[in-house]
């Protein structure tokens, strides 16, 4: 038999995961994770909150301490670049260093920002966030009397946004969009997240395009945009990510703006695997293959590639969730809004918490609670379910939502 060897491309929390995970179920093989950045896996959520706020350490974002790898046997290569895949000798060329042998491999290589590339891009006053890194230099440019400039009301862009306004900070966001969270929120859910900006004092424009970015002496830029001039000393860009796939693409693995894998997170070479932002996963809930960037399908679809090397196979079949903190409010997201749905509130957002369910055909397709955390397990289980609702039921709160699941 040959010797088990499972080699982990990517030391974010994907990659970290899987290598934790395959310890905890008892894998014997050797188990080694090569990483570009210098840091160990660690949990990108506090950087655009706690971190960039200076209110979180550093080392309160690893997804272990530093010691667990060597304690479990799990070789860690940081700052070490995967170049090539070769499949048919099973090997990494890395940018440094001697091939590496594999059996099994996992590609956790995660997503990067999408960049500007608009004239004065390169701006030494224009910053991305995707890394510690970066949450440290767009944090250091950071002062209370600066102007920041964000372009991109996404999730990125706002959260920064509430970090800079908790700094001090003067912010406008501009988003090219007629609303904010195009993408991921409806229109009138996004309309209330924009009024709790408008409310801390960040000025949001909408439908405005950034054209240009020219250096102003002493610092900074005049940002041309759609909408005329707006100086800035800092700009902080969120105009969404690009999945890291192009190494899979390479060696000639299915790829279409991720990775394809399937419900156990295998590619379509058997013994290449993918977890996280990078890949384009099968949903056996939803039917169809979609790419999510959030914590939890790091985390879990993780877990089911581990169980697979570890033949405890198990498949990822869970509804898209994700969250996201801004000031004191709380938002979280399950299922996938695809527009058009009849939305259901439950609240008003005067009231500052409230819940929101889409539905499709009279079903619940996804659910979404401002400060209304403790709704999310029954409406998640609503979405789960599928089955038809009453709108009127539903949206009556002196029925408490558990009782429309039993
Ligand atoms: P990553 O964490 O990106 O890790 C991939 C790693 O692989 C990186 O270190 C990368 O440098 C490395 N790599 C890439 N190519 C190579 C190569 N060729 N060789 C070696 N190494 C390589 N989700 C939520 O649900 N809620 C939140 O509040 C939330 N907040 C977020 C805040 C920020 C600022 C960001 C950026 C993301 C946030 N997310 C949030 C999303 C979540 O963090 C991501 O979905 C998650 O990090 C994805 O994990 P991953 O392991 O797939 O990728
Ligand atoms: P995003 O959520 O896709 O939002 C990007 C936004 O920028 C979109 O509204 C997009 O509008 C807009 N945009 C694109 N190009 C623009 C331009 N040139 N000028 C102005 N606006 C522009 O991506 P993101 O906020 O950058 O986040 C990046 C990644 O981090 C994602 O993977 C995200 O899921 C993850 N993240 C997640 C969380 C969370 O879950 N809480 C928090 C932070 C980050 P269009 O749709 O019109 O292109």
């Amino acid at each position: 038999m040959s010797e088990q060897r499972t080699v982990i491309v990517g030391a974010g929390q994907a990659g970290g995961t899987v290598a934790a995970t395959l310890r905890r179920l008892g894998y014997p093989g050797t188990i080694t994770i090569v990483g570009d950045e210098r840091w160990p896996p660690y949990e990108r959520p506090p950087l655009s909150k706690g971190l960039l706020q200076g209110q979180v350490e550093i080392d309160k974002t690893f997804l272990r301490p530093v010691a667990f790898y060597a304690e479990q046997d799990i070789a860690l290569v940081s700052g070490t670049q995967v170049r090539e895949i070769d499949r048919a000798r099973r090997e990494l060329r890395l940018d440094a260093g001697d091939p590496l042998r594999y059996e099994q491999l996992v590609i956790a290589t995660g997503a990067r920002a999408r960049r500007l590339n608009v004239p004065g891009s390169d701006s030494p006053a224009v910053h991305v966030l995707r890394g510690i890194d970066d949450a440290l230099a767009l944090r250091a440019a950071l002062a209370p009397s600066s102007r920041l400039l964000i372009v991109g009301g996404g999730f990125i862009g706002l959260e920064i946004a509430a970090s800079a306004r908790a700094l001090g900070v003067a912010v406008t966001v501009i988003e090219q969009a007629p609303g904010l969270m195009g993408r991921v929120l409806p229109p009138a859910v996004a309309s209330c997240l924009a009024a709790v900006h408008a409310g801390h004092g960040v000025e949001i424009r909408t439908g405005v395009a950034l054209l240009g970015l020219a250096a102003r002496p002493g610092g900074g830029v005049i940002a041309q945009t759609s909408d005329g001039d707006m100086p800035a000393d800092v700009v902080a860009v969120g105009i969404g990510s690009i999945p890291n796939a192009e190494l899979a693409k390479a060696a000639g693995l299915n790829v279409d703006d991720g990775v394809l894998v399937d419900e156990f997170g295998r590619s379509s070479d058997d013994s290449i695997w993918a977890a996280g932002d990078v890949t384009r996963h099968f949903n056996p809930l939803l039917g169809r293959h979609v790419r999510l960037e959030s914590w939890k399908n790091a985390q879990n679809q993780a877990i089911a590639v581990a169980k697979a090397i570890a033949g405890q196979p198990a498949p990822y079949a869970e509804l898209p969730w994700l969250w996201s903190d801004q000031y004191d409010l709380n938002l979280q997201l399950a299922g996938l809004p695809q527009g058009g749905e009849q939305l259901v509130w439950r609240g008003t957002p005067e009231e500052g918490r409230f819940t929101v369910l889409g539905l499709a055909n009279g079903r619940p397709t996804f659910a979404i609670t401002m400060n209304q955390a403790r709704e999310m397990r029954f409406a998640q289980q609503l979405v789960a379910r599928g089955a038809p609702v009453d709108p009127l039921r539903l949206a009556d709160v002196s029925t408490p939502l558990q009782r429309m699941v039993a």
